[in-house]
Formats: structure tokens, sequence, C-alpha cells
């Protein structure tokens, strides 16, 4: 029984994460950004200078140096001077996102106009929210899957029973740890396991398969939903 709700807790967690609100939000956030692409020609023009000119880095007037509005569409991996795939060496990433960091900071423009001000604030969490997303493999997966146009499974269906029950064992093996070891071996395991996920994304990505990608990110919710019961497990035997 208990493995039973288990198992009902944890698709529950995974359908939450998986709400159609966000979703929605999500389409139309690609939408707009396909949009946006089709009409590069008509792109605004400088709100200083009002020319139309190159930006640098995506956000600054080549002509007149002043940092322009946030572009909340823009791709994730074109912000951070990546191409637009699955496999990137996240040294580079943590190096391109702290070089724009740096050209935004709000001490830069602390004596500069308040539109700027306020843009340096705007891009910095943006830039913020791109790195996250780009650093972490499963969320790296599901926002270039968005790009493709493609939505996540609403439900199980993309995942076999064989994976189902082992996912109920592991749950199982959580609530039965009594020590903080057996906690850090369980860990330990999901940890190599979602790396070996990871490595296999990029294998989905590159043969195109989407069915597969889209199995695998279900696959990996399911894992980091394991990984935060070992959390909480941890948190309650420490306070006990
Ligand atoms: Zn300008």
């Amino acid at each position: 029984m208990r493995c039973v709700i288990n198992g009902f807790k944890t698709a529950v967690r995974v359908t939450n994460y998986l709400s159609p609100a966000r979703n929605s939000i999500q389409f139309e956030r690609f939408r707009l950004h396909a949009v946006r692409q089709f009409s590069v020609e008509s792109s605004p023009a400088c709100w200083n200078c009002q020319k139309k000119s190159n930006l640098r880095q995506n956000m600054i007037c080549s002509d007149c140096g002043h940092l322009q509005d946030v572009d909340a569409e823009i791709n994730y991996f074109d912000l951070l001077s990546f191409p637009t795939k699955f496999s990137l060496e996240s040294q580079k990433l943590t190096k391109n996102f702290r070089q724009l960091q740096t050209i935004v900071h709000p001490d830069k423009f602390s004596n500069k106009t308040s539109r700027e001000q306020t843009n340096s604030a705007d891009w910095s969490s943006l830039i913020n929210k791109a790195y996250k997303t780009l650093a972490t493999p499963i969320e790296r997966g599901q926002y270039l899957l968005q790009l493709e146009g493609e939505q996540m499974p609403q439900d199980n269906s993309a995942l076999n029973k064989e994976f189902l029950m082992a996912m109920m064992e592991r749950n199982e093996e959580v609530e039965d740890a009594v020590d903080s070891q057996t906690l850090e071996d369980l860990n330990a395991q999901v940890v190599k396991e979602l790396e070996d996920m990871a490595q296999k994304l990029n294998s989905l990505f590159a043969a195109k398969d989407i069915q597969g990608v889209k199995g695998t990110l279900v696959e990996m919710k399911y894992l980091l939903s394991i990984q935060n019961g070992i959390k909480q497990k941890q948190q309650s035997l420490l306070g006990s």
C-alpha cells in the first residue's frame, strides 16, 4: 500500500510541475520568440540615438553605446553566445555569464540615465535566468524542446512500467532508511543516474529523437523528485 501511495505522490509532484498553465506560458513565449525572429528587419531603433544599429552582446547600441531595453524573448543560447544545441561546455558557459554580468553591472550605470539603470537591472536578472536554465541539463533540455515547439507530456505515458516500478521501490528505500549513510548512498546513485541521463539527452537531441528526449526528461523529473525526498528525509533525521 505504501508503495502505491509513494508512487502516487511522485506522480502528483511531476504533474504539478507540468501544469497546463505553465505550458501555455511557455508556448506563448516560444510563439513570441518565433515572431521576433521572423521580424528581425523591423527590430526597434535605439531609444537614444534612434538609429537601427547593430547591437553589441544583444544589449548595447553600437552607435551611441546606450544600454537597450531588455529583450525578454531573446534566445538564451544567443544571449550567452552559444549555438542553440544541448551539448555545451559548462566552464565556458560560466565564463560568458560572468562577462555579461560585468557589462550590465548596476555600478556601471549609477551615474547614467534612469532608463539605463532600469535596463541594467532587467538585463542582469534575465542573464541570471538564462544562465540557470542553460546550466541545468533538465532545464536546458526542456528549454530546447520548447524552442522546437514541442510540449512536455502531460501524463506518464512516456514512461514504461519497469521504470515506474523501480521508482516506487526507490521511494520505499528512502522511506525505510534509518541513517544518513544509507541516504547518502541512495543520493549518490541518483546523482550518477542523472549524469547518465544528461549524456543520453545529448545523443537524443543530436539524433533529433524528440520522443526519446521527452521520455528521458520525464524520467529525470522522477529522479529529481526522489532526490528531493532524500533531502527531506535527511533533514528529518537531523531534526530527530
Ligand atoms: Zn544608439
